[in-house]
């Protein structure tokens, strides 16, 4: 076990757990884990590999092997895959569905174990995505589950893409995220569940800061007054 702390910060798509971690990261100085796009990256390297996502040896490879770099330059968080910035590609529907297929594996999970444990540095890190309470930073010192409806979730995702000028379908958004939400609920492995001494907070009626002022008040006054 190792004395720098960690905050967890779990929940399904669509919580804004993705901005209030990172937020909080830039708030704090610490470091910033973002563990989708670690699964969404090998979903994205396994599409373009035609490997068949229920061919769980072959991802394992695949994950063990996978030239995944993470570059924080104060602005934003980038993703490489070798040289290539993923950063925005690994966000389509498309690798959604197959990150959330191929993390359901164990050999999968145990591949990429090591490489999300490595971001541990001092003075601290912020993580985000399903297991990290539970699996990953078991020790975490705050752990937060943060949830909203699957409706308000759905509507987020369509006026995010909308901004993007992209035409979606609220309906097929939606029926999207529930089968997600079931894969990674129901799965064997890290399953999408509250760690026991996690908080949990709901998001669907709050705004980004309403719910950062909620995440501020759970730490530790050590940790703020830092
Ligand atoms: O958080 P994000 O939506 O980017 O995660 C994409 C997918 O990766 C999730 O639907 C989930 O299946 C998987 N994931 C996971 N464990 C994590 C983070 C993400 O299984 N810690």
């Amino acid at each position: 076990m190792s004395c720098i702390p960690v905050i967890t910060i779990d929940g399904p798509s669509g919580t804004g757990k993705g901005t209030i971690s990172q937020q909080l990261a830039r708030k704090l100085g610490w470091h910033y884990l973002d563990s989708g796009a670690i699964y969404r990256v090998l979903g994205l390297a396994a599409l373009r590999a035609e490997v068949d996502l229920q061919d769980e040896q072959a991802l394992s490879q695949i994950a063990l092997e996978l030239p995944l770099s993470f570059q924080d330059d104060q602005e934003s968080f980038r993703l490489f895959l070798k040289d290539e910035d993923v950063t925005l590609k690994i966000r389509s529907e498309e690798c959604s569905r197959a990150a959330s297929i191929v993390s359901a594996f164990g050999c999968v999970r145990a591949a990429l174990l090591e490489r999300q444990r490595i971001f541990r540095k001092a003075p601290g890190l912020v993580t985000d995505g399903r297991d990290m309470g539970t699996i990953v930073f078991p020790d975490a010192i705050v752990k937060i589950f943060l949830d909203a409806s699957a409706e308000v979730r759905a509507e987020r995702r369509f006026q995010q893409l909308k901004k993007m000028g992209i035409n979606a379908n609220i309906d097929a958004i939606l029926a999207e995220l529930r089968a997600r939400d079931e894969r990674d609920r129901s799965r064997a492995i890290s399953p999408l569940i509250p760690a026991p001494d996690a908080i949990l907070i709901d998001s669907s009626g709050l705004s980004i800061s309403q719910v950062m002022e909620k995440v501020i008040a759970l730490l530790p006054k050590e940790i703020m007054g830092k």
